[in-house]
């Protein structure tokens, strides 16, 4: 009999990322990927570089240095913190940890597909949940919640729509989940959002048994090549992600970095800044042209074409790439990640010649 992989994986789709080359060479604007278009912090870039005469050596295991930052940064407790190659290691740690074959994974309907990815793999259930206006509908996610259900994930704000729930509503969805089913809250755009009445989660992990948020290097931060994420939850979760996660799973040069980027609070809030200002400018942009956006309060906006396949080739021949989103149920949308000055001129100019 031939070798084959348990039952489920190859149901699975291969996650396809944004695609960073036109034809071989560099594109003129990369906004595929939800990518810092300003980079990391130069001192992350440094710490990084620093460490090229260390190489023989493994990093600590234990990420000391960097929960140590990162607790002092969010005035967090110690113990309640794991690091991962990435939030992705998280969530499929996570979901291997928790969940198995009979299980069930809820997820809102255009969430991050790497939930439902993950699930597959551990031969869980994916559970899709319908959405509303393009928002995780907290009642729906509750009455989707079954005797198997282990875990449910909820980015917020949620990628590739943009949209986020409040943290009252949050508070109220966690409060109302049976305490043997994991939230995962996935703040992986919390530093973009400006909206008063959201909230990155961390302070339910306090109050609650069952809540685990997760949070990235790899967007404001500008690190997504080093893979570097961490998780916060209950001690009992973050005991069970030791347990099962590699010795060293991060990198001695994505520690380094990480502690530098979460001390340069000036960088992070340029990286805002701009952010900020170019959202402005590209949505008045949009409405000139007479384009729908969906809201945003993350680093990329969502928005709808007649004919988003025809219009995703258009602007590739011009060299500006952007994020098809058929995979997540939204095959009339195209995402387009905020970058720099230049880039934004160029996809506003493309977008131009496409209309005409
Ligand atoms: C980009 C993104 C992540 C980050 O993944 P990493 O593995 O940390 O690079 C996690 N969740 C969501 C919703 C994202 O969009």
């Amino acid at each position: 009999m031939a070798i084959a992989p348990r039952p489920g994986i190859l149901d699975i789709a291969p996650y396809v990322g944004g695609e960073s080359k036109v034809a071989g060479r560099e594109a003129v604007a990369r906004l595929a990927a939800n990518e810092n278009p300003l980079g990391p912090s130069p001192k992350a870039v440094e710490a990084y570089r620093a460490l090229a005469g260390d190489l023989n050596r493994y990093p600590d295991g234990g990420a000391v240095a960097l929960r140590q930052a990162i607790a002092k940064r969010y005035d967090l407790e110690l113990d309640r913190l794991v690091c991962g190659a990435g939030s992705d290691e998280l969530i499929a740690l996570l979901v291997r940890a928790y969940a198995g074959p009979g299980d069930e994974v809820v997820h809102s309907a255009h969430g991050f597909l790497m939930y439902a990815i993950s699930a597959r793999t551990a031969g869980a259930t994916p559970v899709s949940v319908p959405e509303r206006n393009l928002t995780a509908d907290p009642e729906a996610l509750l009455a989707a919640v079954t005797e198997r259900t282990r875990l449910v994930f909820l980015a917020n704000p949620n990628n590739p729509t943009g949209s986020y729930l409040s943290y009252e509503t949050v508070r109220g969805l966690a409060e109302r989940l049976p305490e043997d089913v994991l939230l995962v809250l996935d703040a992986a755009y919390a530093e973009y959002v400006e909206a008063g009445d959201y909230d990155d989660g961390l302070s339910l992990v306090e109050k609650l048994p069952n809540v685990v948020v997760l949070r990235t290097f790899s967007k404001i931060h500008g690190l997504a090549a080093l893979r570097l994420g961490w998780a916060y939850g209950p001690k009992a979760v973050i005991d069970v992600l030791n347990r099962v996660r590699g010795p060293f799973n991060v990198s001695a040069a994505a520690l380094a970095a990480g502690v530098a980027a979460i001390e340069d609070a000036g960088h992070l809030e340029r990286s805002r800044a701009h952010n900020a200002r170019i959202h402005d400018w590209f949505r008045r942009q949009l409405e000139r042209l007479n384009l729908r956006a969906e809201p945003s309060v993350g680093n990329f906006v969502l928005v709808r074409f007649a004919d988003a396949p025809g219009a995703a080739a258009f602007l590739k021949e011009r060299g500006v790439l952007v994020r098809p989103v058929g995979s997540y149920g939204l095959p009339d949308h195209l995402r387009i990640t905020l970058g720099t000055d230049r880039e934004m001129q160029a996809v506003v100019e493309a977008l131009e010649a496409y209309r005409q």
